[in-house]
């Protein structure tokens, strides 16, 4: 019934209540309610819906129709053919937002079952996990957070994702303090249980990209937390004093200027060290093999959050096909992406970097910085919308803050973050 000029619609009469009653009780005539065990429980519409129109138990008396509990769907996501209430949301997102057309209903009336199209594969759709947040009951599920948790033992905190340069409001989900875990793995109490999408019509309406679901595989691999001095242990005030003393020496200083810093961490950059080097904005991460490169609904295909803001402050790019001038004496290399075997025979290094990686070992100098989670900041995206990132989780005491690090750089007496 399209809405039409002087058009009433009731939505409180007692009809209306009494027809909503009623639907709530065909909806739930085989739904096998799986409450107890479910991973949508907390987040349900349908027990939601129960409690708040309905609230009495099921009249029928027949048997509930028994349907397929674990069906792969793709490898990422399984369907419970039992919960499904066939209202076809997750159908029509894969034809009207994600166009892959990759599921479909078949079958009528109580053996309907919703199904993977056969020439479409969804593990072919980088937008798939949608619709295990579409679906107003639990039967999409999602395999990475499977059984994995209840979700009303976790928090969320809104964060960017820094995947590409659309940077998708999205919420780390994480424990929440007071459901802390105390005898099984601690990783667990500060680890990322799941990413959502923080609804934000400015940049990324409803939805991410898997990509941005799988943020944990970025954030979580094994971190650098030990400042070094061409690859033995120092402390960080240590590494910080040995930064300061080759910038002092350096002639042609070179600084590779990472596309995953935030606005405050670029600016910073630029206050402290801008006028003292020759500063290039480097590409942290390129598309990885297989990765969708960009497309029309979010996935760009620069793959840094921001780019924008670096290029705002430091207009050149550095040019990884090119060889830096051979008269360069230091570079400063901040975060991700450069080859060392690209370094100029003669150059010094400070490197800046979270992760765990064997350059680290190689750098005249080098500084375990914090990440994304751990401090809070903004990115601005492809369009020039800033977005807000907040802390997760405590950093590390001897891992230190871009941010404060780079005046420290320049500061006569050592004060590292
Ligand atoms: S969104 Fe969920 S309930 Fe709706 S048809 Fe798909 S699987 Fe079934
Ligand atoms: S589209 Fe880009 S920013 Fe958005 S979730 Fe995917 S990778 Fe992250």
């Amino acid at each position: 019934m399209p809405a039409v000029e002087g058009l009433r619609v009731l939505t409180d009469s007692d009809v209306v209540k009494e027809y909503r009653k009623s639907i709530m009780q065909l909806l739930t005539l085989n739904h096998p309610v799986d409450c107890g065990i479910c991973d949508k429980a907390g987040e349900c519409k349908l027990q939601d819906y129960h409690y708040k129109f309905n609230g009495t138990p099921s009249i029928s008396t027949d048997a509930k129709v028994r349907s397929t509990k674990f069906h792969p769907l793709s490898e990422r996501i399984i369907l419970d053919n039992e919960r499904c209430i066939l209202c076809s949301r997750c159908v029509r997102f894969t034809r009207e937002i994600s166009k892959s057309y990759a599921l479909g209903i078949v079958q009528r009336g109580d053996t309907a079952m919703v199904r993977g199209a056969e020439d479409h594969p969804l593990d072919a759709d980088p937008y798939s996990d949608n619709i295990v947040d579409l679906c107003p009951v639990g039967a999409l599920l999602s395999r990475s957070f499977l059984y994995k948790t209840r979700v009303w033992y976790l928090k969320p905190t809104p964060s960017v994702c820094p995947g590409c340069a659309r940077g998708c409001t999205v919420q780390i989900w994480h424990r929440k303090p007071e459901w802390k875990l105390n005898v099984l793995d601690p990783r667990r109490n500060v680890s990322i249980e799941r990413v959502t999408p923080l609804e934000n019509r400015q940049v990324n309406g409803l939805w991410i990209c898997n990509k941005g679901r799988d943020l944990a595989r970025i954030f979580e691999r094994p971190r650098a937390e030990q400042a070094m001095r061409k690859g033995v242990a120092v402390d960080l005030a240590a590494a910080v004093d040995a930064a300061r003393l080759l910038l002092e020496g350096a002639r042609h200083a070179v600084a590779l200027v990472s596309s995953w810093g935030s606005n405050e961490e670029l600016e910073a950059f630029k206050a402290a060290l801008g006028a003292r080097f020759t500063c290039l904005v480097k590409q942290d991460w390129e598309p990885q093999p297989g990765e969708r490169l960009d497309d029309d609904l979010l996935i760009r295909a620069d793959k840094n959050p921001n780019t924008t803001a670096a290029r705002a402050l430091f207009p050149h790019t550095y040019d990884d096909t090119r060889a830096l001038d051979a008269d360069t004496d230091l570079v400063l290399i901040w975060g991700e992406g450069f080859d060392f075997a690209c370094l100029p025979a003669k150059a010094r290094t400070i490197f800046l970097n979270s992760y765990l990686q064997p350059e680290n070992g190689h750098a005249d100098v080098f500084i375990p910085i914090s990440i994304q989670t751990e401090r809070l900041g903004h990115y601005t995206n492809f369009e020039g919308v800033v977005s807000a990132f907040e802390p997760c989780f405590p950093k590390n005491a001897a891992v230190a803050d871009a941010e404060t690090l780079f005046a420290a750089m320049v500061a006569t007496e050592s004060t590292p973050a």
